[in-house]
């Protein structure tokens, strides 16, 4: 088992581009995009994240929400989740489950307990169990090579 991803600006990205279905853009694309609503002295080619066309945040500016770090950004995550199919919310909730359980030195959590055992660790696990709900089942394994 791989170790799990820590929280940051990695994570964020992931979850960014997996959970929410933003789509990064780089270079003369993401320049493009950019001189729409900034000053061409202004317009930025690192790279900015879109969905459906808008604009949603931009490497250079900084304005990538802080999902797994930090709380007021990964409460949206969760409640995102809460949007999903009733599949995609069970395998959220298991995620989570075990979220608590690895925290717990592998010692299973009862459901009351599951947010007081995250409590700090809350926006980094929410991210994470996103990442494994919306993962397609199995499909880590072939990807490993190990089916
Ligand atoms: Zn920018």
């Amino acid at each position: 088992m791989t170790a799990p991803m820590q929280a940051g600006p990695e994570l964020d990205a992931v979850v960014s581009e997996r959970v929410f279905g933003w789509v990064p853009l780089r270079g003369e694309s993401a320049q493009k995009h950019n001189a729409k609503d900034l000053p061409a002295s202004r317009a930025h080619i690192e790279c900015i994240w879109v969905r459906r066309g808008k604009r949603m945040a931009c490497q250079e500016c900084g304005d990538m929400p802080s999902w797994s770090t930090d709380i007021a950004a990964g409460w949206p995550v969760f409640q995102h989740m809460m949007d999903q199919r009733f599949s995609v919310r069970s395998r959220f909730f298991q995620a989570l489950t075990d979220e608590a359980k690895r925290i717990s030195d592998g010692l299973e959590v009862p459901s009351p307990w599951i947010l007081q055992t995250l409590c700090h660790d809350f926006p980094a696990a929410v991210c994470r169990a996103a990442l494994a709900a919306v993962e397609r089942p199995g499909a880590a394994h072939r990807a490993r090579g190990d089916s």
